[in-house]
């Protein structure tokens, strides 16, 4: 059984949840603030966290933190904020996905087993190194990247943000997480190299550059690779 850490304040909210996750045979612990959280969860050691980020005793942002001190669980953040900035500092902190309120519990439902997916997905050792699209091949174990028969040379800047994307299948990954992880930590604001390369990546892999559909930008927060 999937446990799931439901983390709201919000009674209704919290009701609806629970009712549609144990209808679909998940386990569900709630918890309605921060520290409570926080408690249950190294209680019952959810396989996902469903974390509201405004909670009447801490920011959620404090909850992600605390939380990966310790555990790689899941977390999907619910938001009802449309300020894109509070997302992002979710995913800085170790979020690994987001909902904005309101959303359909089919949508939620989807991403929860997204999200649980990824993790079962992701042994210590990767049993496949190949990533294939309908367009390049990626070999990550002899880093090299292929399209329509012939290699395609890649800069190791662009191979690195490449591998980081490619290996986060379907995943958000921040501007910030690029930048530090590529070019270093002092680099978090220059959001214009990764632009650039991001673009040179395109005309390189994509069959349409300009209509990327397997490397997508989500507007001042970061890139995604859509397997
Ligand atoms: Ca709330």
């Amino acid at each position: 059984m999937t446990r799931v850490l439901v983390v709201e304040d919000d009674p209704q909210l919290v009701r609806a949840l629970v009712i549609n996750m144990q209808a679909r045979q998940y386990g569900v612990d709630a918890a309605p603030d921060g520290a409570t959280a926080l408690r249950l969860a190294a209680a019952r050691q959810p396989d996902v966290v469903l974390l509201d980020l405004g909670l009447p005793d801490m920011d959620g942002v404090q909850v992600i933190k605390g939380l990966r001190g310790w555990t790689r669980v899941p977390i999907l953040v619910l938001s009802a904020r449309a300020a894109s900035d509070e997302k992002v500092a979710a995913l800085d902190a170790g979020a690994d996905d987001y909902i904005t309120k309101p959303f359909s519990m089919n949508e939620l439902l989807a991403r929860l087993r997204a999200a649980v997916r990824r993790t079962e997905s992701v042994p210590s050792v990767p049993e496949t190194t190949i990533v294939e699209t309908d367009e390049f091949t990626i070999d990550l174990l002899a880093k090299k990247a292929a399209r329509g028969g012939h290699d395609v040379r890649l800069t190791p800047t662009e191979w690195h943000l490449l591998e980081i994307l490619v290996c986060n299948p379907g995943r958000l990954v921040t501007q910030k997480q690029l930048l530090e992880e590529v070019w270093g930590p002092s680099y978090d604001g220059k959001t214009n190299y990764l632009r650039v390369y991001m673009a040179q990546l395109r005309r390189k892999l994509e069959a349409d550059p300009a209509h990327p559909r397997y490397l997508i930008t989500e507007p001042g927060m970061g890139y995604r690779f859509e397997a």
